[in-house]
């Protein structure tokens, strides 16, 4: 009875804007005012670290086998993490049109993410290595998906690497136009 009307309070204040423990209105992207944001934030905080302290998991009571997690939320947060990356591939191929742009490959396993004029290879030079897998799909998200990439499957993705900068897949005449041609321009030539 009491849980009840407790949560019916609650969902009032989150549909008005308020923050849950009081009548203050919400935080930006927050159930809670600043003061029960902050507090809840030193709460869950402290629980960690005490709970990291006596080498127990900060999700539950069970002995840590990570930094921060207990067996069963290794694996859980192991799983949640390879869901995540295989929905913003997924995201991110469908925008690039699910496909090769080489050989139209189609099996999503065999796809990966290509820099058009090989600037990853810049980006290499930058920072000492190439963005690859999911820190890769989460750029090209952030950057809203720019026109500078392309999907390649994995073998036209190192038949460029090895070739020169173009896929064997194309005729060597077309492979002196150099390393920087874009595959729908080629394309539009064929
Ligand atoms: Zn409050
Ligand atoms: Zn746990
Ligand atoms: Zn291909
Ligand atoms: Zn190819």
């Amino acid at each position: 009875m009491e849980q009840s009307y407790k949560s019916k309070r609650r969902e009032e204040h989150r549909a008005k804007g308020l923050c849950k423990e009081c009548n203050e209105s919400s935080a930006p992207n927050s159930a809670f005012c600043e003061k029960h944001k902050e507090a809840r934030r030193l709460y869950n905080k402290k629980r960690r670290e005490d709970h990291r302290a006596a080498g127990l998991c900060i999700l539950c009571n069970e002995p840590l086998v990570t930094a921060h997690y207990c067996e069963r939320h290794r694996q859980e947060s192991m799983a949640k993490g390879k869901k995540w990356t295989a929905a913003l591939k997924a995201k991110v191929l469908e925008h690039y049109g699910n496909k090769c742009a080489c050989c139209g490959e189609t099996e999503p396993v065999f796809l990966t993410i290509d820099h058009i004029n090989s600037d990853g290879y810049k980006h290499r030079a930058k920072t000492g290595y190439r963005i690859t897998g999911n820190a890769l799909w989460k750029e090209i998200v952030n950057k809203g998906y720019p026109n500078t990439y392309q999907i390649l499957c994995w073998n036209c993705n190192s038949g460029r690497a090895i070739n020169n900068g173009v896929c064997p897949h194309y005729s060597s005449n077309r492979a002196q136009n150099g390393p920087s041609l874009v595959y729908t321009e080629f394309k539009k030539v064929s």
